[in-house]
């Protein structure tokens, strides 16, 4: 099935609200994009005839057919974030941007390809699991936990400012992160021996193993 690149970034937000909040709703999708309830309501009209989403009180739910879509999209985007991070030396945050547009272009048989160069990968480079690889990886947001020595398994949000800040901070997936104390809004960590404050709003982008 052709899609329009607009109708595929649909169903691959759908996908990942489910993935992280559990389900999916149309405000959620006027939010994330930016754009008219009108134009989003077009959108998901063609979806739902297309036999790629139910709707039920303003619930968005992929079917089969959708969520297929989905996950080879969101395959072609995470094997392309490793291509340029781990083969091509692009920073994480680039790889982001740019794996926007290279999801869309890579055909079955050069993704597998890619694939198998990086050698079958089981994550993104901000740990987001690769679709057909592993479960969604269970953990809590370093915001919720106590005091204690933890591994990062993901970046939440994978936008510029999330990423710069937790560059900066040294937390990245497999790095270990001691929360030494935390209050209301200031959470004191170690990351590599250094010791750094940061805010709640941070804390609340990292998943930690428990
Ligand atoms: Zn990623």
């Amino acid at each position: 099935m052709e899609l329009s690149e607009a109708l595929e970034n649909y169903i691959k937000e759908i996908y990942e609200l489910e993935e992280v909040k559990g389900q999916a709703k149309v405000t959620d999708l006027i939010l994330a994009f930016q754009v008219s309830p009108g134009t989003i309501s077009k959108a998901l009209d063609r979806l739902e005839s297309l036999g790629l989403i139910t709707r039920s009180n303003r619930k968005l739910k992929l079917t089969d057919d959708g969520r297929k879509i989905a996950e080879r999209l969101i395959r072609s985007h995470r094997l392309s974030e490793r291509l340029l991070t781990d083969v091509i030396g692009v920073d994480w945050i680039r790889a982001h941007e740019i794996a926007h547009r290279l999801e869309h272009i890579w055909p079955d048989d050069v993704l597998d390809k890619i694939d198998a160069i990086l050698g079958f990968p089981s994550t993104c480079p901000h740990g987001h699991p690769i679709p057909g690889r592993m479960k969604i990886p269970t953990g809590k947001l370093l915001s919720e936990v106590n005091e204690g020595e933890y591994k990062v398994v993901m970046i939440v949000k994978e936008e510029e400012w999330i990423l710069r800040n937790m560059e900066m901070l040294g937390i990245k997936p497999g790095e270990t992160i001691k929360l030494l104390k935390k209050d209301e809004d200031k959470f004191i960590v170690q990351i590599n021996g250094k010791i750094n404050e940061i805010t709640k709003t941070l804390a609340d982008q990292v998943v930690v193993n428990v």
